[in-house]
């Protein structure tokens, strides 16, 4: 038997418990891992509350990412004792997921810990953390530089734009943190923006083209703020979109697109190849300041994740929460 969140499915909605699973229950894979730390992203908020149709087979294990030790492994990339990372690939959704004391998973799935990260490390950084790396790379590869201007983050005091803050401002970008919450501006400077705007009319429609502020964005809103933020990037600016925390829609038109030439390019975690997700890697382990990640992240025991879930979903968790389960 091991120790999992369990998400189950009646009438009321999704029912979210710790149980009790026997070990028969771990779905179909050729590595088992025994998790030594997960973590509470945005989707498994949305999971383990119901409040998004993240879950596609019930009863579900949540859990987007995990870090650990290979306890089994019929793929030859793997022995036990091997340390990994897993993000993505519908696990937590399709597939049972990392909070638990075990997953069993495809090794394709899996990339090796990356040095000098700890398990811990990679949990504090997690998806969206490495999602974060994935849209400042966006950024990099459609040629936006520190001098060309500000860089506008969205959602800065959540765990994508925490990171993203942190990664921009190493990197040498002035940045430029928008938040819902101006109390957390002191952490956003912390973290390295150099200053720290309110949200504010960005959730408001817009015009279709505003005043030319922002070299390039990282957006996790989605929503009226994507289209604004779109409405206000500089000639041939970009933004780096991945998320939808103020909304799926995207109410925008064609106008900064098509006068000012400027990119929308769009992030995707879970699909991501293997050969991006180690550079991903690569990059935060150069790139990301060890002492920034410490401030940006809280550790919340198993038994509080359920609670944690409706906290961030509520917009009031800040920063990344790792969940240790070993
Ligand atoms: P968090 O909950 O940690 O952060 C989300 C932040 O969004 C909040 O802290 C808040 O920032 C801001 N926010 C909340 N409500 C609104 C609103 N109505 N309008 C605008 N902004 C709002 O989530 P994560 O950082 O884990 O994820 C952020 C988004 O990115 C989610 O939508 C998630 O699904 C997506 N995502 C996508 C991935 C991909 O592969 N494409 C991978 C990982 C995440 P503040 O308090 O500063 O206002």
């Amino acid at each position: 038997m091991f120790r999992a969140i369990l998400l189950e499915k009646n009438e009321n909605g999704t029912q979210a418990r710790v149980a009790e699973v026997d070990e028969s229950q771990l779905p179909e894979g050729d590595v088992t891992v025994s998790v030594a730390y997960s973590t509470l992203n945005y989707k498994d908020a949305l999971a383990i509350t119901g409040k998004g149709p993240v879950v596609r087979s019930w009863p579900m294990v949540p859990g987007i990412d995990f870090s650990g030790v290979v306890e089994a492994s019929a793929h030859p990339d793997y022995k036990p004792g091997d340390r990994v990372v897993l993000n993505g690939w519908g696990v937590g959704e399709g597939h049972w997921g990392g909070l638990a004391d075990k997953a069993r998973v495809k090794g394709d799935w899996l990339v090796p810990l990356q040095a000098p990260f700890t398990a811990r490390d990679a949990m504090a950084i997690g998806t969206a953390g490495y999602t974060a790396m994935l849209c400042v790379m966006a950024l990099e590869r459609y040629g936006i530089t520190p001098d060309q201007g500000d860089i506008l983050v969205t959602g800065a005091a959540g765990g994508v734009g925490s990171v993203a803050v942190a990664l921009l401002a190493k990197l040498g970008y002035r940045v430029v943190a928008m938040t819902g919450r101006p109390e957390e501006a002191s952490y956003l400077q912390d973290l390295g923006a150099a200053e720290v705007i309110p949200r504010g009319d960005y959730s408001e429609p817009g015009r279709p083209l505003a005043k030319e502020r922002w070299a390039g964005a990282v957006d996790v809103a989605g929503g009226q703020v994507l289209a604004n933020v779109c409405a206000s990037l500089k000639y041939r600016g970009a933004v780096a979109a991945c998320g939808l925390a103020g909304g799926m829609s995207l109410p925008a038109t064609v106008a900064p697109f098509i006068l000012r030439g400027v990119a929308l390019l769009g992030v995707d975690s879970v699909m991501c190849p293997r050969a991006e997700r180690l550079e991903a890697w690569r990059r935060l382990a150069q790139d990301l300041d060890p002492g920034k990640l410490a401030g940006l992240t809280e550790e919340i025991a198993f038994g509080d994740v359920i609670d944690t879930a409706g906290k961030l979903i509520a917009g009031s968790q800040r920063g990344r929460v790792v969940v240790p389960i070993a």
